[in-house]
């Protein structure tokens, strides 16, 4: 089991920028094209910027041309959890870091194989350890 990561909001603010703190803990999102990651393709692994779990590996990634990180696969089935949201006016299902909670975005089913799945991320919940 993976040990659960808590803290206040107030230790969230102190260790985060605003608008991650905004996206992780308060479920936002960024606007498309303007994150950091969404046109990366260094090789590395995605880490959670809150708690430092690994999430997703760089040669998981691709194009879809969303304007937010995608994936067709989380690091293992470990790594992350999945909830329905139903705050929009169509459900979706969210994403989080299983070790923190913190939000990362969204999982579509219309991704490229083997998966078919599409895991659309905020960049700025996620930090990208270099290979
Ligand atoms: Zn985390």
């Amino acid at each position: 089991m993976t040990k659960k990561i808590s803290k206040t909001d107030n230790e969230w603010q102190q260790q985060l920028t605003q608008e991650q703190y905004q996206i992780t803990r308060k479920h936002g999102t960024e606007r498309a094209f303007t994150g950091q990651y969404h046109n990366c393709k260094d090789s590395g692994t995605y880490l959670c910027i809150c708690c430092g779990a690994k999430l997703f590996e760089s040669d998981t990634k691709f194009d879809s041309g969303t304007g937010w990180p995608s994936f067709y696969q989380a690091l293992t089935a470990h790594a992350v959890a999945e909830t329905i949201d139903n705050s929009a006016y169509q459900s979706r299902t969210q994403v989080h870091c299983k070790s923190c909670d913190a939000h990362l975005g969204h999982v579509f089913p219309d991704g490229p194989q083997p998966t078919g799945l599409r895991y659309c991320i905020n960049s700025a919940s996620l930090k990208l350890h270099k290979k």
